[in-house]
């Protein structure tokens, strides 16, 4: 029902908005057509879902290519971790074809298809975005609307780099290449599609696509594509902070995070990314910290391990939490609650500057407001802190603090003992509990931070 409802709906607006020319859009004659015995693309690293989705747009009499980031990984003989597909077909065409789908996407309206739990992602080409004065542009040059059907060839103009502009057909096993990507790939290349200041003016974005890409392939950034760099950092400021929390978020997990901040601060790039990461990488402990959880990150997903963004972002803000614990206590306030109101307060300050996800914001106090637990060494506390069902990030995050020089490394390696240690051992270890004393004291003239075990200052 909701499904026949949303087709007549899209249907309907489709058809107004589609300037698309079917007869253009297979106009390849500018494309260079480069087959398998020079692409020597390895059809083994292609997911089956993606295949099944170029067949199935291609049975309906639809072109469908395998695009963009997947093909660049294919000829690099990476193995790509989302595909993306590009057709002729209309959101509303795709849709219909294939049962397990969905239309997504206010800004560019696409397709998910869905097989098993993978989701292969299917747009429809895109043409020229208009510009002057016609809604579409600010001021400063940047596309705010660009969902306007178009031809293979324009899709493939608009693509930020030629590396990302190479169309793969499963069917024929040809790569089109309209901007001479294969050479760029091959000369170890990151070079911008047409002037690389216009390009950036129409999305600052492409700035950090450039700074993370080339972090990640190894390629190095073309000269001109590079030059305007520093020039234009400003430019994201205009930037809606979503989007850059999307683009920071896949920089941090991209398995180069340390590359690309440091190629970021090369660029001057890294002033107002995160609001406060500026200050963070300029406290000596605030920078140590925050390198050695970005180099644990990238171990991790270089291993093929995941990684969780929650205790990433916990990390990056962990300073900014500290600083306003330490006020809060100056004030009067008593430990526990004075880190709770840090974490809100630094919280609330990055939801409306960075849009951290909700989902995120959870795990990240936990895994902060477990962290006067791990000073705890007395009686049965270390035994229940084992059980809390985030220990191994809270324990991970203190080796970190221990690393960056906040904390003695004895505690963390007594920690480490602790977890591994049999329960007699265990009793063995634990320090003189001298908190019965604190049940004696009204709670009235408790002084602020009396909490014997805790050594944080
Ligand atoms: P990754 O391997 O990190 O996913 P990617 O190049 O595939 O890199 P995506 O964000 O998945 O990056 O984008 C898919 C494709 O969409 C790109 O290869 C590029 O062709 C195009 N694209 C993405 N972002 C932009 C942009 N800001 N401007 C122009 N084209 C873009
Ligand atoms: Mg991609």
């Amino acid at each position: 029902m909701i499904k026949r409802f949303l087709q007549k709906v899209f249907t309907k607006k489709a058809k107004a908005q589609i300037a698309i020319n079917r007869a253009d859009s297979s106009d390849t004659s500018s494309a260079k057509i480069i087959s398998t015995k020079t692409h020597k693309i390895n059809k083994n690293l292609i997911s089956s879902a993606a295949l099944k989705t170029c067949e199935g747009l291609q049975k309906e009499g639809f072109e469908a290519f395998i695009v963009g980031g997947a093909v660049r990984d294919l000829l690099m003989n990476y193995k790509p971790k989302d595909f993306d597909i590009a057709t002729n077909a209309t959101p509303e065409e795709v849709y219909k074809i294939f049962r397990r789908s969905r239309i997504i996407g206010r800004r560019f309206r696409l397709v998910h298809v869905l097989w098993g739990n993978e989701t292969i992602e299917v747009s429809t080409f895109r043409g020229h975005h208009q510009t002057d004065g016609d809604g579409q542009t600010a001021d400063s040059g940047r596309i705010l609307r660009d969902n306007i059907f178009g031809s293979l060839e324009e899709d493939a103009v608009r693509r930020d780099f030629t590396a990302n502009a190479l169309y793969y057909n499963p069917t024929r096993e040809e790569v089109l290449d309209f901007h001479n990507g294969v050479a760029d790939i091959k000369a170890n290349l990151l070079r911008m599609i047409g002037d690389p200041v216009t390009r950036y003016q129409e999305d600052p974005v492409r700035m950090l696509r450039a700074v993370r890409l080339s972090a990640k392939l190894g390629l190095k950034i073309e000269k001109n594509t590079q030059a305007p760099l520093q020039k234009l950092a400003d430019l994201l400021q205009d930037v809606p902070p979503s989007r850059l929390f999307d683009e920071m978020l896949k920089l941090f997990l991209s398995g180069h995070a340390v590359e690309s901040i440091n190629a970021l601060r090369e660029q001057h790039l890294h002033h107002g990314l995160l609001p406060l990461l500026d200050v963070v990488l300029e406290q000596p402990l605030g920078e140590r910290f925050v390198m050695l959880a970005l180099k644990n990150t990238d171990d991790r997903i270089r291993i093929g391990k995941s990684s969780n963004p929650s205790f990433l972002f916990a990390t990056l803000l962990w300073h900014e939490v500290l600083k306003a614990w330490e006020q809060y206590k100056a004030q009067g306030h008593n430990f526990i609650p004075a880190l709770h109101m840090a974490m809100n307060e630094i919280i609330d300050a990055q939801a409306q500057k960075l849009a951290i996800h909700n989902r995120f914001t959870a795990t990240m106090k936990e895994i902060w407001g477990m962290q006067p637990r791990f000073e705890q060494r007395a009686g049965k506390r270390p035994f229940s802190l084992l059980t809390h069902p985030r220990y191994r990030a809270g324990y991970d995050f203190l080796l970190l603090r221990c690393e960056s020089g906040e904390l003695p490394m004895e505690l963390g390696e007594w920690w480490t003992q602790f977890a591994d240690a049999t329960s007699e051992a265990r009793a063995a270890m634990l320090l003189p509990d001298t908190s019965h004393k604190k049940h004696r004291r009204p709670r009235d003239k408790k002084p602020a931070d009396s909490v014997e075990q805790v050594t944080h200052e």
